[in-house]
């Protein structure tokens, strides 16, 4: 069943500034759904639009069968969750995680239980009479889901919630986060800048840039085949190596040798295009001696990554990297031949950078 149908929204801030441009999406009931994108891409104006904290300039917000464009934003049935957390520092965690169930009308007693539940749930029993302030930013940010949680909305809206955590923190939270819409089977909407924040928790992920959708795919379709070099760049903790090279017969010609054209386009494109060949570091091969089809270079860089290396190869005056298991690194200026796993080659256009399949 469809959650969320967004049909060409768009905003535009002060008569200039388009944050969202004729967006289309749709949003699946119980999907946990990553937003991602660079800074200024449009993420929390889609948020804070859905949530009816900005109205749309143009087009269609539906959830589920309700037409909310012009609802006001407490008439949606949604909860949402700040980076800052946005937590009243004179209330108890009690009464914070109870304040929308005030709202509501319920009474003191009812919200009292309702709260100590979830507070529960999130493990806070403990917390319940402190304030805000005596708390970690890992318990302030259960509280702030807690409060999310107490009201049973039908839709989840999380804006980074987990960026002000450190690291470690960051890790846990993201389990417990993706733990939590399991048990719950919320509809989730999640706004992140992290590309491995996104792959590791979301169902669905929409890359964005400038108020649009450059790819909407599955966390593999958009790591293993990005739909544009936008996209290839952005996700990935090591960037894919984009190569300028150009179609030579059932070969592409690329830093100074030939790789096999992938089988699907074989014949497809024609002699003297020019591409740009897209291999992640992660499904590049690199051996000592010559494979049954790599292009040669010489080591310049190594990067330690824990369990694996990062080789950085000068071929022909190309960057090329592939990762290796670190008890498998060579050594810099040692001569190496690298080839790309099968199947896990890309070729884009040149000119618009556009996946070609
Ligand atoms: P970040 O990751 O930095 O939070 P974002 O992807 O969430 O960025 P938005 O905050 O949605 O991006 O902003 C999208 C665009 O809209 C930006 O160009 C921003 O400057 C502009 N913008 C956002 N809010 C307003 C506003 N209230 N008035 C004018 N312009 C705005």
């Amino acid at each position: 069943m469809t959650q969320i149908a967004l049909t060409g929204l768009t905003k535009v801030f002060d008569g200039n500034v388009t944050a969202l441009d004729s967006l289309d999406l749709t949003i699946e009931t119980g999907e946990f759904f990553a937003l991602l994108g660079p800074s200024g891409c449009g993420k929390t104006t889609l948020l804070r639009t859905i949530a009816g904290l900005e109205n749309a300039t143009s087009g269609a917000i539906r959830l589920g069968d309700r037409d909310v464009t012009r609802v006001a934003a407490g008439s949606r049935d949604v909860a949402m969750v700040f980076q800052d957390y946005a937590l009243f520092p004179h209330m108890s965690v009690l009464d914070n995680i109870g304040y929308p169930l005030k709202i509501r009308g319920q009474s003191k007693e009812a919200r009292g239980d309702q709260s100590q539940r979830v507070g529960e749930q999130l493990g806070l029993s403990h917390l319940m009479e402190r304030r805000p302030a005596a708390l970690s930013g890992g318990q302030q940010q259960r509280v702030a889901l807690a409060r999310a949680v107490a009201c049973h909305p039908s839709l989840f809206l999380f804006d980074e919630p987990l960026s002000n955590l450190d690291a470690r923190l960051r890790l846990e939270a993201r389990g417990f986060l993706k733990r939590l819409q399991r048990e719950l089977g919320v509809t989730t909407v999640f706004v992140t800048h992290d590309q491995a924040e996104a792959l590791a928790l979301a169902d669905r992920i929409a890359v964005m840039e400038a108020g649009r959708i450059r790819q909407l795919g599955t966390p593999r379709q958009v790591f293993r085949r990005p739909a544009n070099t936008f996209v290839a760049n952005f996700i990935g903790s090591t960037p894919m190596n984009l190569v300028d090279a150009t179609i030579g017969g059932d070969d592409v010609e690329i830093a100074g040798g030939r790789l096999p054209v992938p089988d699907e386009l074989r014949g497809v494109l024609p002699t003297g295009t020019p591409v740009i060949v897209g291999m992640r570091p992660e499904y590049v091969r690199l051996s000592a001696q010559p494979a049954a089809s790599s292009i040669v270079g010489e080591v310049a860089i190594l990067e330690h990554l824990g369990a694996t290396t990062l080789v950085t190869v000068d071929c022909d005056g190309e960057a090329v990297s592939a990762t290796v298991p670190e008890d498998a690194e060579p050594a810099p200026g040692d001569r190496v031949h690298l080839s790309p796993q099968p199947g896990r080659m890309l070729l884009y256009g040149r000119d618009d950078g556009e996946l070609i399949e």
